[in-house]
């Protein structure tokens, strides 16, 4: 491959080490709002290179298993001490490799900064209960014990949050671990493990293998000799990797997409809500698994809501992420770009109305890059795709309801069970709300997109293995639970 001047190359992490692919191959990262420019280039890794990785992470087991949670928790707490000194550059490469706008890539490293600090705390917190044996001379208890080597499988949207939600809790409940972030996120994700190596892990405990999913993330499903894998992504893969592991005979978990709804009620803060339905729907280009894609007025209020979405929405700064006062920034590839048109395609053809947007943007500035106009469309009704498949980018359907049963039952009414949310004034519809929704996580007054790193974050129904991450939960991912029976 001839290599372009600009962009520095970046090696894959193994055994502590920083070590280039044998396949003497890379993959070039682009900026979707610039294709002409360069972030950098990663490893185009093989099946040897995986394999390298997970031996180190095998050796390395079971002296990091046999440190004090709190010795491990030291460890994770000087990677988010590197982290903060590295936090402006980490979230520039993330805005030049995916897009993102540059305050919203800084919003996510300082939550990766603040999730290593949570899972650092892990380390000495309970693992376990007592529970009494009927014999009255044993004591009985439970405790936890790491799976292994992990393999941890991430998408390219949080390329800081979602590989140190799933690596930080691996590490700190004694798991060795080997990521292949995606390769939209590559660069960014070395960034993320140089600061593991700057602070000082063992060698094999944390190991970065980059390349293409079907070689590196396939491979991960195929080794011997890991124990678990996590992933995040979407369903289809997910559901690959879900059989594959359970070939296997290992642990597994899946978080995938959503179809995300919010319902607007007539009784709602139309102003609250137009600004959440907007943030929840079009920050990070719509790119995220709890975007908001469903909107579901009631049929008093649905004029004037509209109307100001509509006027908000018009007035959005779109470009470069880079810039100041950017508001929305690219889709993150080509094929992700061509995927949205083509679905506000297939709902122009399948009856929708176009209310604002559905067009590429015609700006001089901005012909290098793939910007698309904030797109809502109304009069959907859900048998329509747009109103049950996931976009991924700046597209919002609204739809009309007369009650609010109507409108539970159209939220509904997808495979999807990721986030939902509600807007009203009254307490009965709320609670009625929480009880209905088949949502993994249902928010009041709150747009759909806005994770908290110490509560459990998870789908329902097609959005998830049905596990969950984050907060205590993570524990019921990265250990298995030990039985343990004492007698004098
Ligand atoms: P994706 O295409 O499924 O990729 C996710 C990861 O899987 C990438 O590292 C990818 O590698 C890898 N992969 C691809 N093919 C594979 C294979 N055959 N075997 C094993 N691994 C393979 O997802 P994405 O496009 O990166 O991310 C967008 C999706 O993630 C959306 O559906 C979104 O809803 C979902 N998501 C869910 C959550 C959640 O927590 N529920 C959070 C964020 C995003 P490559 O880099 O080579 O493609
Ligand atoms: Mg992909």
């Amino acid at each position: 491959m001839a290599l372009q001047k600009e962009g520095a190359v970046f090696d894959n992490y193994v055994n502590g080490q920083w070590i280039p692919s044998v396949s003497n191959d890379r993959i070039t990262s682009v900026n979707p709002a610039n294709v002409n420019e360069v972030v950098g280039y990663t490893q185009k890794s093989t099946m040897e290179d995986l394999d390298q990785a997970v031996t180190s992470a095998k050796h390395a087991r079971t002296s990091w298993r046999k440190l004090a949670g709190a010795e491990r928790g030291e460890f994770l707490y000087k990677v988010a001490s590197v982290m903060e000194t590295r936090a402006d550059e980490i979230a520039e490469t993330m805005t030049k490799e995916m897009g993102k706008t540059l305050p919203e890539a800084k919003g996510e490293t300082a939550r990766g900064i603040a999730i290593l600090k949570y899972f650092a705390g892990e380390g000495m917190r309970k693992v376990g209960d007592v529970i009494p044996s009927t014999d009255k001379d044993a004591l009985m208890l439970t405790t936890r014990a790491p799976l292994g080597v992990v393999g941890v499988i991430t998408p390219w949207n949080f390329p800081v949050a979602i590989p140190i939600w799933k690596v930080a809790p691996a590490l700190i409940y004694g798991n060795t671990v080997v990521l292949k972030p995606a390769r939209e996120g590559a660069v960014t994700a070395v960034k993320v493990i140089e600061c593991f190596h700057e602070a000082g892990l063992p060698a094999g405990v944390v190991n970065l293998v980059t390349g293409s999913g079907s070689v590196i993330g396939q491979g991960i499903i195929d080794h011997k000799d890991i124990q678990g894998i996590t992933f995040t992504g979407s369903n289809e893969i997910g559901k690959q990797i879900g059989q594959g592991a359970l070939a296997r005979g290992i642990k597994y978990q899946l978080e995938m997409g959503g179809k995300n709804p919010v319902i607007v009620t007539n009784d709602a803060d139309l102003d609250l809500a137009v600004e959440a339905t907007i943030t929840g729907g079009l920050r990070s280009t719509g790119q995220k698994c709890t975007a908001t894609s469903r909107v579901i007025v009631q049929s008093d209020i649905y004029d004037a809501f509209k109307t100001k979405l509509v006027s908000k929405i018009k007035g959005l700064k779109i470009g470069d992420g880079m810039q100041e006062g950017t508001w929305m920034g690219p889709s993150v590839n080509e094929s992700q770009y061509r995927t949205v048109l083509s679905y506000i395609e297939k709902g122009k053809e399948e009856g929708a109305t176009l209310v604002c947007g559905g067009e590429k943007i015609e700006d001089e500035r901005l012909r290098n890059g793939y910007f698309l106009q904030p797109t809502v469309f109304e009069h959907v009704t859900s048998s329509m795709t747009i109103a049950q498949e996931e976009i991924f980018g700046p597209v919002l359907a609204l739809m009309k309801v007369d009650s609010l049963e109507e409108a539970i039952r159209i939220a509904n009414d997808v495979d999807y069970g990721l986030s939902a949310s509600i807007f009203t004034t009254n307490i009965q519809k709320m609670l009625n709300f929480i009880e209905d929704m088949d949502a993994g996580l249902v928010r009041i007054n709150a747009e759909t997109a806005g994770v908290e790193l110490q509560v459990p974050f998870g789908g329902m129904k097609q959005s998830s293995s049905h596990s969950r991450e984050q907060g205590e939960a993570a524990k019921e991912f990265f250990t298995s639970i030990k039985t343990v029976f004492i007698k004098g």
